[in-house]
């Protein structure tokens, strides 16, 4: 592979979120919706902080953190002027590692994971903000709470000060077709719009990525969580022989 200059790289990267904007904003207009009221996060795994920095100081507010050890590598290195998030699988023994280092935690999906984290924001004395995920493909491999048992960690979750439930979050299945997204966004636009009844104060729908974030907004996503579309694809480091 060639060696790209960091100009270059940079280039790039400005290029793609220009991009992006504009077909934010095309998918926002198409349904009546402001851009204003829509997200982007930069997702930022295996991508070098100085590129990651390249698309805060563009404007990006929203950095999306998927594991532990690469968090607490890359955290100092980030321009402060973006938020830090944690979106990835978190096992409950990483839990003190996350907590009051991220403003929020989309991937909560289980009611040890809820209550580890309540502590550890007890301990620390602060309010965690958190998202319940949910599987809404109902795939057994993927983390998620299932649909039909969202309602009770939410009441779970709402009766816990530790933590404040901001709303829902969903990585749904790898799909062949459009329609078969659309039917996914818009079985958990519906169950966000069922949860609110009991829970008004729930105001983010973090859902859609490079694949799909044009659907996802028709279907009522805040946050929507970007990675290949603005840093390229992802290079995993080579397993050492
Ligand atoms: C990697 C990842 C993304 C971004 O994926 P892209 O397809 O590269 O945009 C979004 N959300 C989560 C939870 C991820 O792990």
């Amino acid at each position: 592979m060639a060696i790209e200059s960091q100009e270059a790289v940079s280039a790039a990267i400005l290029k793609r979120l220009s991009e992006i904007r504009m077909r934010m904003d095309a998918a926002a207009k198409s349904v009546g919706r402001s851009t204003q009221d829509i997200t982007l996060m930069a997702v930022t795994k295996t991508v070098p902080p100085q590129q990651v920095n390249v698309a805060v100081a563009a404007g990006v507010t929203y950095l999306g953190e998927n594991r532990v050890q690469e968090f607490l590598s890359k955290r100092d290195a980030y321009d402060r002027r973006a938020e830090v998030q944690f979106i990835g699988h978190l096992q409950t023994n990483k839990v003190k590692q996350v907590v009051g280092k991220v403003t929020l935690i989309h991937s909560v999906d289980r009611e040890s994971l809820l209550s580890e984290i309540a502590k550890a924001a007890r301990q620390q004395d602060l309010i965690q903000d958190i998202l319940l995920e949910v599987n809404i493909g109902g795939e057994a491999s993927k983390s998620g709470v299932m649909p039909d048992e969202l309602g009770a960690l939410l009441e779970k979750a709402m009766e816990c000060p530790d933590v404040r439930v901001r709303g829902l979050m969903t990585i749904p299945p790898r799909f062949e077709t459009v329609t078969q997204a659309e039917e996914c966004f818009a079985r958990m636009q519906s169950l966000y719009q069922q949860m609110k009844i009991t829970a008004p104060q729930l105001e983010i729908l973090s859902m859609g990525m490079s694949g799909d974030y044009e659907t996802a907004i028709r279907y009522g996503a805040t946050i929507i969580r970007l990675g290949s579309a603005l840093f390229g694809a992802r290079v995993y480091p080579q397993p050492q022989l």
